[in-house]
């Protein structure tokens, strides 16, 4: 069974600027898609945040493996019911790629529980991207570091709880270091957080980014589902493993519940 993922784009740049719309004729997302369908062990769809539930219903996520997201202007424009519904499935075990300014998502600050903060430069600079993992899978195939000629600086502190793994650390030309690649485990679901991918610029057509992108949903990928990480179930007593009697007081709601079975 090949990997489902699920590309989710903002596509409001991609409509509103040139500069995008030149780099994305087929919108940020149908890039990213397009990159991903060069990996025969990945099947790709994409939904967008104009899409009915931004195009994340329960059966859409339910039948996903993997969720890219990038976003950046729309951030409060997506609903807290689809955030929290999307989170669930993290915690059950789907794996999340967060690109570049979705580090501002309500996603990404839901699972990171911090602001997720950086500094930012927008001139076209060189980045340097250094494999500080090597060996790792998100790193398959990649050389010691590669370089994008055009991007956006993101500089540190960058406002996210200690992760996993580092798997990129970036160089900037203006002399800015930023942790381009980390890794998180939220419930059973893994998280990579991908830095490169400016609107701007033509980030997405780079054939290592692709390589990135398609080696992290191969490593996000679990295909394993544990609803219960999702939500809290009632064990009762005379299902314990060993017999047990009960006692102490207990609350009104739950008394009805026990005497309910
Ligand atoms: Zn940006």
């Amino acid at each position: 069974m090949p990997i489902r993922a699920t590309v989710w784009g903002e596509n409001i740049h991609e409509q509103e600027e040139k500069a995008v719309s030149d780099n994305y004729p087929e919108g940020m997302h149908g890039q990213i898609a397009k990159l991903l369908r060069e990996d025969s062990n990945i099947t790709t769809s994409t939904v967008t945040l104009q899409d009915p539930e931004h195009g994340l219903t329960e059966k859409k996520l339910a039948e996903t493996d993997v969720l890219l997201w990038w976003g950046h202007a729309g951030h409060k424009l997506v609903a807290d019911e689809i955030v929290d519904r999307v989170a669930k499935r993290v915690w059950e075990g789907m794996g999340l790629i967060v690109l570049h300014s979705g580090h501002e998502s309500k996603i990404f600050q839901k699972l990171m529980g911090e602001s997720a903060r950086l500094n930012w430069r927008e001139a076209g600079e060189r980045e340097r991207i250094w494999v500080v993992t090597p060996g790792h899978p998100i790193t398959k195939g990649l050389p010691a570091y590669f370089e994008l000629e055009t991007e956006e600086m993101y500089g540190e502190p960058f406002a996210v709880p200690e992760p996993l793994e580092t798997i990129f650390i970036s160089w900037f030309q203006g002399g800015e270091v930023f942790r381009s690649g980390l890794t998180y485990r939220r419930g059973a679901g893994n998280i990579f957080y991908f830095r490169p991918g400016h609107e701007t610029y033509p980030t997405y057509h780079d054939k290592t980014v692709g390589q990135v992108l398609r080696n992290a949903v191969n490593w996000a990928y679990s295909g394993e589902k544990h609803p219960q990480l999702g939500k809290s179930q009632n064990t009762p007593i005379e299902k314990s493993l060993e017999p047990i009697t009960e006692r102490g007081p207990k609350l009104a709601s739950h008394q009805a519940a026990t005497s309910a079975k």
